[in-house]
């Protein structure tokens, strides 16, 4: 089974390759950032929450982030799942561990794509163009990629401590393809 976790800064492509990475093995990419994107497009009280965080470039609540992805991972990803954006937090980690230990189920690989502001800095603008989504804009950005600093790169860190044989650090600033192939590489032969 293939139960797979997405790291990176905003910007760094992790979207992009967890998305090609579950195609190619036929998982099902749980992104939590399109999740609650189209929970906004819902209009209820949630979705009106969820907006204005996701707009300030701050972190949505664990309690939320938590009940969204336990309740996918149990309805969805009985043969595996790629984890995109999530856990974010420290909390997060901890009740996926517990989850998954419940399930008697264990992640088997660990992909952070590591990638410098400025370079990210740049891609974002391009994509906020090509997507229109409203945290794309230069401060916004610079909360988020505060938020990753502040509290995701130490749960990157910790998974990389606890789970070295399975953490593969991958350099973003490459071609899409090309760092799809060295992903694949590290997949095939493990
Ligand atoms: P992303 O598309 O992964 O960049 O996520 C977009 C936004 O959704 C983030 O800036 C957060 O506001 C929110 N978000 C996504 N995943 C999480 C998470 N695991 N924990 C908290 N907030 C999240």
């Amino acid at each position: 089974m293939n139960n797979i976790i997405f790291f990176g800064p905003p910007g760094a492509g992790k979207g992009t390759q967890a998305k090609i990475i579950a195609d190619f093995l036929d998982l099902p990419h749980l992104s939590t950032g399109e999740i609650l994107r189209s929970k906004i497009e819902e209009k209820d009280n949630l979705g009106i929450l969820v907006k204005e965080i996701i707009a300030s470039g701050k972190l949505v609540s664990d309690k939320i982030l938590n009940e969204i992805v336990s309740e996918k991972l149990v309805n969805d990803c009985n043969n595996g799942f790629i984890l995109d954006g999530y856990p974010r937090t420290l909390d997060q980690s901890i009740f996926l561990n517990k989850f998954l230990e419940k399930k008697s189920l264990s992640i088997n690989f660990i992909f952070n794509i590591e990638i410098d502001f400025k370079t990210l800095n740049n891609r974002i603008m391009i994509r906020s163009k090509k997507e229109n989504r409203e945290d794309d804009n230069i401060s916004v950005i610079k909360t988020r990629y505060q938020e990753y600093l502040n509290t995701t790169k130490g749960v990157s860190e910790k998974y990389n401590k606890d789970y070295p044989e399975i953490f593969f650090n991958i350099d973003g600033d490459h071609e899409i393809n090309e760092i799809t192939s060295k992903i694949k590489k590290i997949l095939l032969n493990s």
